[in-house]
């Protein structure tokens, strides 16, 4: 979370497209915002940096193992994205804190004149004053597509999919859990609650009070006669271009509103414009976009691990921007917390008890 009173001052006059809130349910967001301030100070983001990097730098080598299990290994290219800058300033200091990242922890990338992005995307009208070229993330062109073939794979190896409410959970004094389902009830010695932005509202019911930044965020699609060859980061406007199966793809930053409340896409018609400078976006593929919400923690990690009150109660959520990059990184800790063992990245910084003591 920035702290800086610049920055501050244009989120909160909303002259900044990166975050938009609903002024009157900031009050709900509060106790969680001002954790999140508190886990922003730089001493306390270095340690949560340390531990974010023991998930994070195992996350592509993770997926392969279950791409090449599942056969769409040609779901994911291997070569990164880029971000483009509006002035000088911004683009000296993204260097500067690319190249701590890549002192400290290795993340690696490729400074990039305004001629070698114009050169390197030729969809694009205007350069910016360049940008930089984050080498190691993969994109995937159709997320969706990845996760079917991972279900797919569950089942083969003898997973089974029932449907039904979680809000049905209850501890019974026999197995351990009991849910609902449309197959009737199933009962079992574990339970996962792994449900997003919903699972602070479950835990609640059990007597867990788990802080949860909601960030609401929109996509929707293009028919951009020529599109990217990468995903590119529009940095000064907080919305990130990606070359999807399904057309050219505009994702927003942040906002803050109400857990239901009706989509206010104003961050998505602003980078509309915005993009309009960079490249031809094309006719809408869609007429509504799609919205979804980041559960992110106050302290910026996710939630692994056994409540203390509840035996064989099992926390994974919390994933914030980087649910689906971390999947199966955090879900094979879990499955190895699960089954007694040590997991194979140290799951201290994301137990539940932080949270709950
Ligand atoms: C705009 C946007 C862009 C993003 N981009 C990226 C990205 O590029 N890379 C990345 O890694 N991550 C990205 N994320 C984040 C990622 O989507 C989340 O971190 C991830 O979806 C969290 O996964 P999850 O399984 O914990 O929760 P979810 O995916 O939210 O799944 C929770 C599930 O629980 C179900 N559920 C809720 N209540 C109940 C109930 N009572 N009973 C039964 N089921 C219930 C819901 O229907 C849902 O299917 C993005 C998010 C947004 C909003």
């Amino acid at each position: 979370m920035p702290r800086d009173m610049a920055t501050l001052f244009a989120i909160a006059t909303g002259q900044t497209n990166i975050l938009r809130y609903d002024l009157f349910a900031l009050p709900q967001h509060l106790r969680p915002l001002l954790s999140y301030w508190w886990h922003s100070a730089p001493q306390r983001h270095r340690k949560i940096t340390e531990a974010y990097a023991t998930i994070i730098r195992t996350a592509t080598a993770e997926h392969q193992v279950l791409m090449q299990a599942a056969g769409v290994t040609n779901l994911a290219k291997h070569d990164g994205f880029r971000v483009l800058h509006r002035t000088d300033a911004a683009l000296a200091a993204a260097l500067k804190s690319a190249e701590h990242l890549k002192e400290a922890y290795g993340v690696a990338y490729k400074a990039m004149t305004q001629q070698e992005l114009l050169a390197a995307e030729p969809a694009l009208k205007f350069g910016g004053v360049g940008g930089l070229h984050w080498l190691d993330p993969w994109p995937v062109s159709d997320p969706g597509a990845l996760v079917q073939a991972y279900a797919d794979l569950f089942i083969r190896s003898g997973g089974t999919f029932v449907s039904g409410d979680a809000a049905s959970l209850q501890q019974t004094s026999g197995r351990g859990w009991r849910v609902a389902t449309d197959n009737g009830p199933m009962e079992a010695e574990h339970a996962v609650v792994a449900l997003g932005p919903w699972s602070e509202r479950l835990m609640r019911g059990f007597g867990y009070d788990f802080p949860m930044v909601r960030k609401r965020g929109y996509h929707k699609h293009y028919r951009a006669p020529v599109t990217f060859n990468l995903p590119l980061m529009d940095a000064a406007n907080g919305y990130l271009m990606a070359p999807m199966s399904r057309g050219l793809r505009i994702t927003t930053g942040a906002e803050l509103t109400y857990h239901d409340a009706p989509a206010t896409p104003q961050q998505l018609e602003r980078a509309q414009e915005l993009a309009g400078d960079l490249i031809e976006l094309g006719a809408p593929v869609e007429n509504a976009p799609w919205l979804g919400t980041r559960p992110c923690m106050p302290d910026m990690l996710p939630v692994i691990g056994e409540v203390a009150r509840h035996k064989g109660l099992w926390m994974h959520f919390g994933h914030g921007h980087q649910g689906f990059t971390l999947g199966p990184t955090t879900g094979r800790m879990l499955a190895e917390m699960m089954d007694g063992e040590t997991p194979f990245i140290p799951a201290a910084p994301f137990r539940p008890e932080r949270w709950t003591r």
